[in-house]
C-alpha cells in the first residue's frame, strides 16, 4: 500500500530484556484513583464509578529525558503512576480474567497543565488542552509481567530536586487494576497496545524549568525527566 503523505512513525516503548519495542495503540488515563489524591483535589473518594481519559499514542516520551515545557500554562504538574501495557485486546472483561490480558507494566508521569484542566472543569468543557498535549506521557521500559508477575502492593513515589513529594502505595488504588480494566473494556474495545495510566498518590504539584522529576513504583522500575 502506499499512503499520499509521510506515514507516522509508531509510537513505541523499549522491553526490558529485549531489543523488541512494544507498539503503543492507544494510551487511557483513570481518574482520582487514590483516596488522599481525590481528596487533595477537592472530591469525595468514595467508590464512584471510576472515569477514564485519553492521551494520543504519540504524546509518549519514552524513557524520559527532556521535558519542554508546554505552551499556554503557568502551573505545569506531576502525576506518577502505575502504567498498565495490554498484550491481548477485548471487551467486557471480567476481573476476575483481566491479569491475563496484561503483557506488562511500566512507570509513568501524566503531566497535567493543571490551570487548563481546572477551567475545563469549571466550563464542562472537555480535557484535552489540560492533559493530551505533545510529550505529556513520559513513560519507562515495559517490564513484562513474565518477569515480575502483577503487582499489588509496593511503594509509589516521585521527587523533586531530590525531595520526595509523592508517596503511596500501590495497596491504596480505589479501583484495583484488574478492576480498572473491567470497567474501561465496558466502554471502549481494548487492543494489544493499550496503555492505562492507573492514577496517581496524593502530592501533585506545580513544576518549574530546571526541575528534575524522578519517580518510581518498587518492584517496577523508575524514570526521570528535566523539565527546560
Ligand atoms: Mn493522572
Amino acid at each position: 500500500m502506499t499512503f499520499v503523505i509521510h506515514v507516522p512513525a509508531i509510537p513505541a516503548l523499549d522491553v526490558k530484556g529485549t531489543e523488541a519495542k512494544f507498539p503503543v495503540h492507544r494510551i487511557y488515563c483513570i481518574g482520582r484513583n487514590y483516596a488522599e489524591h481525590a481528596r487533595e483535589m477537592g472530591h469525595d473518594p468514595d467508590r464512584e464509578p471510576p472515569f477514564f481519559f485519553q492521551k494520543p499514542a504519540d504524546a509518549l516520551l519514552p524513557n524520559g529525558g527532556d521535558f519542554p515545557y508546554p505552551a499556554k500554562t503557568s502551573d505545569l504538574h506531576f502525576e506518577l503512576e502505575l502504567v498498565v501495557a495490554l498484550g491481548q485486546g477485548g471487551v467486557n472483561i471480567e476481573a476476575a480474567k483481566a491479569l491475563d490480558y496484561i503483557y506488562g507494566y511500566a512507570v509513568g508521569i501524566d503531566m497535567t497543565r493543571r490551570d487548563l484542566q481546572a477551567e475545563a472543569k469549571k466550563l464542562g468543557r472537555p480535557w484535552e488542552v489540560g492533559k493530551a498535549f505533545e510529550k505529556s506521557a513520559p513513560c519507562s521500559a515495559i517490564v513484562p509481567a513474565s518477569l515480575i508477575g502483577h503487582p499489588s502492593k509496593g511503594a509509589i513515589w516521585l521527587t523533586v530536586n531530590g525531595k520526595t513529594r509523592q508517596r503511596g502505595d500501590l495497596s491504596q488504588l480505589i479501583w484495583s487494576i484488574p478492576e480498572s480494566i473491567s470497567h474501561l473494556s465496558s466502554f471502549f474495545t481494548l487492543a494489544p497496545g493499550d496503555l492505562l495510566f492507573t492514577g496517581t498518590p496524593a502530592g501533585v504539584g506545580a513544576t518549574q524549568r530546571g526541575d528534575r522529576l524522578k519517580g518510581g513504583v518498587d518492584g517496577v522500575g523508575e524514570i526521570e525527566i528535566r523539565v527546560v
